[in-house]
C-alpha cells in the first residue's frame, strides 16, 4: 500500500531521524490504559512497529519504528484498541494528570474525571499555538501544571474550628511551609506562606482543621523548555463543571486571538490576557 499522506501529516505522525521511519503517537488521556488497550498496542507494536513503545512525558505512548506504508493500517487498528491516534503540532495535545484523589492521598480534585471530559471536549483541536493542559491534585503538583499552557492544581483552605485547639502543635509538625506557629496555646495560621494543601487538615488528631474553600486553581501561560516560565493564575474555581467551562473559554480566547509562531507564554500580554482574566472571573465567579 502507497503512502498515506493525509495520515502522514497528522500531529500523531512523527517523522523520524531514518526519514524513511515514523513514530505513531497514541493519545492516552490522563496515562491511563486498561490491560485489554495494554495488550492490544503490545500486538500493534509487534505487528507495524518493531516491538516495544516509549512513554513520553506528557503520558501519552508511542509506537517507534513504523513504515509509513502501514499507517492507514495502524490508525485503524489504534482506533479499534480504544487507543487513537494522538497528537503534536498546534493543537490541544494529550492532558496529562496525576492520579488525584482516585488514588493518592494528597489529592484534593477528581484530576481523572476532568481530564477524561476536557479530552472528550478538546482533543486534537487545531490552534494557532500548541495547546498543553496539565492537572494535578493538590500544590505538590507532581505533572508541573505551572509549567503547561493551561494548568489546573486542587487546593484547600484551612480553617481552625475556634475554641477547641488543644495547640498539641501536631500540624505546625506536619506543614512543610512553616506556616502555622503555635501561640498563647492555640494554632496559629500564616496565610502568605500556606500553599493550601491541606496536609494540616488531616494531621489534627482531634478534627480541629477542616477545608473552608476547597477550589481547582487554573492557571494560564506557563511553558518548559529551554526557556521554562510559569503560567499566570487567572481564576480559583470550586466547581468541575466551571473549570471545563473556563477552560472551553480560554481554548476559544486563545484560538481567536492569538497568532502562530510564538508560544502563548510570550504573547499574554499582547493577547491583553489581565483583560481577558477581569471578564472570565466576573462571568465564572457569579
Ligand atoms: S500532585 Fe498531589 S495529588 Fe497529584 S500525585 Fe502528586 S501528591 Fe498526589
Ligand atoms: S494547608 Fe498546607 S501549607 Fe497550608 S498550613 Fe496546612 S499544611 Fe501548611
Ligand atoms: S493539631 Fe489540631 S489540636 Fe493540635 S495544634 Fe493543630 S489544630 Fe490544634
Amino acid at each position: 500500500m502507497a503512502p498515506h499522506y493525509g495520515i502522514h501529516l497528522r500531529g500523531g505522525v512523527i517523522t523520524e531521524r531514518d526519514i524513511d521511519l515514523c513514530t505513531v503517537r497514541v493519545r492516552v488521556p490522563a496515562g491511563n490504559l486498561t490491560v485489554e488497550q495494554m495488550r492490544g498496542l503490545a500486538t500493534i507494536s509487534k505487528r507495524y512497529g518493531s516491538g516495544f513503545a516509549h512513554f513520553t512525558g506528557r503520558q501519552a505512548v508511542e509506537i517507534p519504528h513504523v513504515n509509513p506504508k502501514n499507517l492507514v493500517r495502524i490508525t485503524k487498528a489504534l482506533a479499534k484498541n480504544g487507543t487513537p491516534l494522538g497528537s503534536e503540532r498546534d493543537e490541544v495535545v494529550n492532558i496529562v494528570a496525576c492520579p488525584g484523589k482516585e488514588r493518592c492521598k494528597f489529592g484534593m480534585i477528581d484530576t481523572i474525571a476532568l481530564a477524561k471530559k476536557l479530552d472528550e471536549r478538546l482533543f486534537g483541536k487545531d490552534m494557532p499555538v500548541k495547546m498543553r493542559i496539565s492537572i494535578s491534585g493538590c500544590p505538590n503538583a507532581c505533572t508541573s501544571p505551572m509549567l503547561n499552557e493551561i494548568g489546573i492544581i486542587g487546593r484547600v483552605k484551612p480553617k481552625r474550628i475556634p475554641g477547641l485547639c488543644t495547640g498539641c502543635g501536631t500540624c505546625a509538625e506536619y506543614c512543610k511551609e512553616c506556616a502555622i506557629s503555635i501561640r498563647n496555646g492555640v494554632s496559629v495560621l500564616d496565610e502568605e506562606k500556606c500553599v493550601q494543601c491541606g496536609v494540616c487538615i488531616q494531621s489534627c488528631p482531634f478534627h480541629l482543621l477542616k477545608s473552608e474553600h476547597s477550589h481547582y486553581l487554573v492557571m494560564v501561560g506557563g511553558r518548559r523548555g529551554r526557556h521554562p516560565r510559569t503560567g499566570r493564575t487567572l481564576i480559583a474555581l470550586e466547581e468541575e463543571e466551571k473549570v471545563v467551562d473556563a477552560v472551553e473559554r480560554i481554548i476559544a480566547w486563545v484560538y481567536r486571538r492569538a497568532w502562530s509562531g510564538r508560544l502563548l507564554s510570550d504573547q499574554l500580554d499582547d493577547l491583553h490576557f489581565d483583560g481577558f482574566r477581569n471578564e472570565i472571573m466576573g462571568e465564572l465567579q457569579q
